[in-house]
Parts: structure tokens; C-alpha cells; sequence
């Protein structure tokens, strides 16, 4: 049910519950209106009885006759506000008040001399009028019965007047109210579906290059802010994945290139030297191919976030690792190791970080002369595990450092694919620093040898958390 829905209903229900408390509030002032007039009357038709009662004497005639005489009776009769019929057992009219309109009450008809009666009727002029019917009695004896009436006239203005200020105060109230709600409600759903229509539009058509108005502050602000910086992540990740097959096409058909043509020459008349050459260059080219397949893989899965292991382990047995495993590469490189004996314990992914180290050792020999030497060193700083592969080969040129670990990036690309290199070794090794938290950097300069630099938090400051 959509937002607008949902408040349309509320607001029914709102007006449901004001005409509720209108009705109540009326009904309650109309019984304590006639709870007024009622309680006048009563006091006025206690105070004719008794004059009747005083009027009838035994032995001055018959009932009727001493109420229509009694003098004392006309002046009762003479006061104004509440009007007074003494009415006979038979419902004859035996007295009435002076300003009592002729027709005004019922004359005769049905009276109920045993009880008392009380209701509203409504006069032949449309008038309203409260009746009080009460029977006067004298030692058992009905003598007559007194009718008292007001009319309701005062009481039905005031009522009309209350429920015509709770129509228009209540109504005015609420149209208020939705008016307000309205227009808040607006100003967070107009930006809202702007953001839902984006949203729908770069679901159907991929088109990642809108973006939606970010109003200052609020939470429609954040939410719009927020949506932009993901589909700008979204622009960004598609435009890498693009340039990501792009370079990865383009560096696959060089060894497909020189593989195809390396067979083509195999089918030639070559002498056993050349035949030679020719079959070493298409295994060597086949072998690329597979470390690039490999490393493409790994890069996937590293993009694809699969999860990092975060076991506890001591980076110094991977130090060893990966420092045992270099030298069997090596040639005659020395290969140095210096780590601190007690342990550097981090939360991580073993085989991850070993082939990160072996990234950085390999390079290290790809780019450094036989006689010279790759140092593999750990140390613990303010909280954080400090790796660092420092060679004295050829170094990088500064130009080239700030995209080194860029994927495919290369100084030299026809001495890297020489040496074998895919060109995403680094790419992989700042994936992987990442991705434990870390970080990684170098400094070189050209002829000067490299140093890498990996940073990752020890145990205690990763918080158990590695993703
Ligand atoms: P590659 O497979 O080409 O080695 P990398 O991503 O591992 O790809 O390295 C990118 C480039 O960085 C290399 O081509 C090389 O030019 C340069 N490089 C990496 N490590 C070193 C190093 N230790 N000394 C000199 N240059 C290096």
C-alpha cells in the first residue's frame, strides 16, 4: 500500500474519531442542559403541589372545585418561566398559568396520575418543550396532577451553538492537519520517488550516468547522497570491469599471436637448433597464458569478495614461508630474512598472504641482478604488522610509481612479458593487503632498487573482523 494510501486512510480515521468525540461531547452538554431544566421544573411542580394540597381542605367541596377557587393558587399560576397546568384525575384542565398560550401543551388526553412523568415534546409551532407531569396526593388519595413545561428553546441554541463551533473548529483542525501532513509528507516523497524512478530507470537500461538532486541535510539529503556515491561506485566498477576484458583481450592475443605463428613455422623444413627455439618460445608463451589465466582467477575471486579467512596466525611462519620458497628461485640472489622471534600474530588468510609475499619476492628476483640481494623483513609498529621487500635491482622510475599497482600496468611491458610477468602481480598483492585491512606502498627510484612496504593490523586492533 503506498504511503499516500495509507495516510488517506489515517486520516479517515481521524475524521471518524473527531465526529466520535463531537457526538459525545454534544450528547453530554444536551443531558446536563436538561438536567438543568429538569431540576427546575421539579422544585416548580413540588411547589404547585403543595399549594394544592394547602387549597384542598375536607369539606370545602369537591377537589376540583376548591383547585379552580383557591386564590393563593393564581399567584403561583402568575409567575413567568415555567408554565403550569393542574390538571383533573379525568386530564380535565382545571387551572393554568397566565401565560400559557392555549394549545401550547396537550390538553386532556392520557395522564398518569400515579406516577411521575417526564419527556420532551415538540409544539404545534415546532417549539421544544420539557413536560413534568407529577400527581399530588393527599393521604393515599390522588388529588389532581401538576404539569409543569419549560421550554427548550435557550437550551437547543446553546447546543446548536456548541456543535456548530465543534463542526467548523474541528473541521477547520483538521484540514489543517492534512494540509500540514500533506505538504511534509511531499517534500520527503517527491525527492523519494525521484530516487525509486533512478533506480527503476538504471535497472531497465544499465545507464549508470544519472544521478538525483541532493537537497541540503535531512535524511533525504543522506539517502540521496548516498544513492549517487553508489551509482557513481556502480559507473566506476563496470567502467574497470570494461577496461579490465579490454586489457585482459589485448594480453591475450600477443601469446596467442606468437603461438599460432610459432606452430605455423613448426610445419616449415627447420633444422633441429631452430625447431628447438621455436617449440621453447610457444611453451614459454603457453606458460604466460596459464600465469595470466591464474592470476586473472585469483583477481576475480578477490573482486568477487570471496571471503578472507581470519584465522590467528603468526605473520613470521609465513615470513619463513614464503623467504624458503624464494630461494629455490632465486638463482644466486641472497635472499635475507629479519624478523623479530617472538611472534607478529594477526588475523588473516594464510595461503593469501603467502602469495602475496611470494608476488613481491618474485619481482624482487625478476628485476635484480644475480649478485644482488633481496631483503624479506617483519616488524611490529604502533599496533600494526610492518612487511617490507627491499631489493637492490633496478628500481622504478618515479613516474611510473603512483601506478605500479594498477592492473597491467608495467614500466617495461616487452622485458616484463620477457621475464614472464603478467603485469598484475601487484594489483593482486594491494588486493590482498586490502582486503586484511592493510594497506601497501613503495619508494624506489631507478637504479636505486625497490622497497615494498605492507602494512596490516595486528590482532588486537583488527578486532576480529577481517574481510
Ligand atoms: P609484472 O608481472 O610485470 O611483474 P607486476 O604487477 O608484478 O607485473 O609489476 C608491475 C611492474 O612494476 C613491473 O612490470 C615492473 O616494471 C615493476 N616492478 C615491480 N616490482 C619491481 C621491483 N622489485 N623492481 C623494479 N620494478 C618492479
Amino acid at each position: 500500500m503506498s504511503v499516500r494510501t495509507r495516510l488517506g486512510l489515517l486520516h479517515a480515521l481521524l475524521v471518524l474519531a473527531l465526529c466520535l468525540v463531537g457526538a459525545l461531547v454534544s450528547d453530554s452538554m444536551e443531558r446536563a442542559l436538561l438536567a438543568e431544566v429538569d431540576d427546575a421544573l421539579a422544585a416548580r411542580a413540588a411547589s404547585v403541589a403543595g399549594d394544592v394540597r394547602v387549597a384542598f381542605r375536607p369539606g370545602r367541596g369537591g377537589v376540583a372545585e376548591a383547585i379552580r377557587l383557591d386564590p393563593a393558587l393564581a399567584d403561583e399560576l402568575a409567575m413567568p418561566g415555567v408554565y403550569v397546568q393542574i390538571l383533573a384525575l379525568d386530564g380535565s384542565v382545571l387551572r393554568a398559568s397566565s401565560d400559557l398560550v392555549a394549545g401550547l401543551l396537550p390538553a386532556g388526553g392520557a395522564i398518569a396520575p400515579a406516577r411521575t412523568w417526564q419527556r420532551t415534546i415538540t409544539a404545534p409551532g415546532g417549539e421544544r418543550l420539557r413536560v413534568l407531569d407529577v400527581p399530588v396526593q393527599e393521604n393515599g388519595t390522588s388529588l389532581a396532577v401538576v404539569r409543569v413545561a419549560s421550554s427548550l428553546h435557550q437550551a437547543d441554541v446553546a447546543l446548536r451553538d456548541l456543535q456548530r463551533l465543534l463542526i467548523i473548529g474541528g473541521g477547520l483542525g483538521l484540514l489543517a492537519l492534512v494540509l500540514a501532513t500533506w505538504a511534509l509528507v511531499g517534500q520527503f516523497l517527491v525527492p523519494l520517488e525521484r530516487v525509486v524512478n533512478t533506480a527503476e530507470r538504471v535497472a531497465a537500461t544499465g545507464d549508470v550516468n544519472v544521478r538525483v538532486p541532493t537537497p541540503d541535510g535531512g535524511e533525504i539529503g543522506r539517502l540521496s547522497r548516498s544513492f549517487n556515491r553508489m551509482i557513481e561506485r556502480l559507473r566506476s566498477l563496470l567502467a574497470s570491469q570494461q577496461q579490465l576484458l579490454a586489457d585482459t583481450s589485448h594480453e591475450l592475443r600477443n601469446p596467442l599471436t606468437v603461438i599460432r605463428t610459432n606452430l605455423g613455422l613448426l610445419r616449415r623444413d627447420l633444422d633441429a637448433e631452430t625447431r628447438f627455439e621455436v617449440v621453447d618460445e610457444t611453451e614459454a608463451e603457453a606458460d604466460r597464458m596459464s600465469r595470466l589465466v591464474a592470476d586473472l582467477l585469483l583477481l576475480a575471486r578477490e573482486d568477487g569478495g570471496e571471503a578472507v579467512e581470519h584465522e590467528r596466525l603468526d605473520l613470521g611462519v609465513v615470513v619463513e614461508q614464503a623467504a624458503a620458497r624464494a630461494r629455490t628461485l632465486a638463482g644466486g640472489r641472497e635472499i635475507r630474512c629479519e624478523r623479530p622471534t617472538e611472534p607478529v600474530l594477526i588475523l588473516g588468510d594464510r595461503d593469501r598472504l603467502l602469495q602475496m609475499l611470494t608476488n613481491l619476492l618474485d619481482n624482487g628476483i625478476r628485476h635484480t641482478a644475480e649478485r644482488d640481494e633481496i631483503a624479506l623483513g617483519l616488524a611490529q609498529q604502533a599496533g600494526e604488522a610492518v612487511l617490507t621487500v627491499r631489493d637492490t635491482g633496478e628500481g622504478i622510475p618515479a613516474e611510473h610509481l603512483p601506478r605500479i599497482f594498477d592492473r597491467f600496468y608495467r614500466v617495461d611491458k616487452a622485458r616484463s612479458r620477457e621475464l614472464g610477468g603478467t603485469g598484475l602481480g601487484l594489483a593482486i598483492v594491494k588486493h590482498i593487503a586490502e582486503a586484511h585491512g592493510g594497506s601497501v606502498s613503495v619508494t624506489s627510484a631507478l637504479g636505486q632498487g625497490a622497497t615494498f612496504t605492507v602494512r596490516l593490523p595486528l590482532e588486537e586492533r583488527s578486532g576480529g573482523v577481517v574481510n
